[in-house]
């Protein structure tokens, strides 16, 4: 590599610092007793440190467990950017600070909650229906949707930014998936088609449904509904997790007004019954 061609990925800005950046947070310093480490890049974002890392050792408590997601496995150096955002600190002092009101205990941090970053600084833990609706119209500008469904793990560190309404990335866990508007909207709409017949998530998820939920739905309808959602599970099935996520229930359905009325019995007195034949015997 070109030396200015180097000096040009050492200055690109990660996505931990992105996120650092647009939040405020305090980037702490490290200790004058461990000095600062001497790699260009960072061992976690891979984001240039300007010579202000901490030392590997000393920035990753040894709760972190997540060291397959080192971009730069090389590097002893952490930058300030990825301390602030491994700490269990720094979240919950921004959970304080603006007032969110958020469940936080003792290790509670940024792998406790999703994330939804604007980059005007607005933060949100966000709830799967803020998410569906955040999706469905994504603003202009740049944004990390970041969505943890254990409440385990970090997902911040491998997220994407996203900087188009109509080709975004989303991270799910560890799954970094690129959408496009169109189809998550479209892939919604159908899951929710499904679920407003009364049909579980697990079954529109997988092609494996409850007879029950068949029954409910009404055959017919729920055959009709089927095959119009079924390509989505062979073509994206990334974006079907995500939607399964995000998607209004059955239950929500119902909440809302949005359910389908059960669909009738199918009436036997409309059946043309056979008739005896005029001029029979019996
Ligand atoms: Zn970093």
């Amino acid at each position: 590599m070109m030396g200015s061609e180097r000096a040009k990925a050492v200055e690109a800005e990660s996505t931990t610092q992105w996120v650092a950046r647009v939040l405020g947070l305090t980037l702490p310093e490290p200790p004058a007793k461990v000095g600062r480490a001497k790699a260009e890049r960072c061992w976690l974002c891979g984001g240039a440190t300007h010579g202000m890392g901490w030392p590997q050792h000393a920035a990753i408590a040894p709760t972190f467990t997540q060291h397959n997601t080192a971009a730069v496995s090389d590097s002893d150096a952490v930058c300030r950017s990825c301390v602030a955002l491994t700490r269990a600190e720094t979240f919950q002092a921004m959970v304080r600070a603006r007032g969110l009101g958020l469940k936080t205990w003792t290790q509670c941090g940024w792998h406790s909650y999703s994330h939804l970053v604007l980059e005007d600084g607005r933060y949100d833990a966000p709830v799967p229906s803020r998410m569906r609706d955040f999706l469905l119209t994504p603003p202009a500008g740049r944004w990390l949707l970041a969505i943890n469904t254990t409440g385990k793990k970090h997902t911040i560190f491998r997220g994407r930014v996203a900087s188009a309404a109509d080709f975004f990335p989303v991270q799910v866990d560890e799954e970094s998936l690129w959408i496009a508007g169109g189809d998550f909207a479209a892939c919604l709409a159908g899951f929710e088609r499904l679920t407003a017949l009364g049909c579980g998530k697990d079954g529109i998820e997988t092609g494996r449904y409850h007879p029950a939920d068949t029954m409910r739905a009404g055959l017919r309808r729920w055959r009709e509904a089927e095959e119009a959602f079924a390509p989505w599970r062979e073509r994206q099935p990334g974006l079907v997790g995500l939607v399964r996520i995000v998607a209004r229930s059955a239950k929500a359905m119902e909440e809302l007004g949005l359910a389908e009325a059960p669909e009738p019995p199918p009436n036997r007195l409309t059946t043309p019954q056979p008739q005896p034949a005029q001029g029979s015997l019996l």
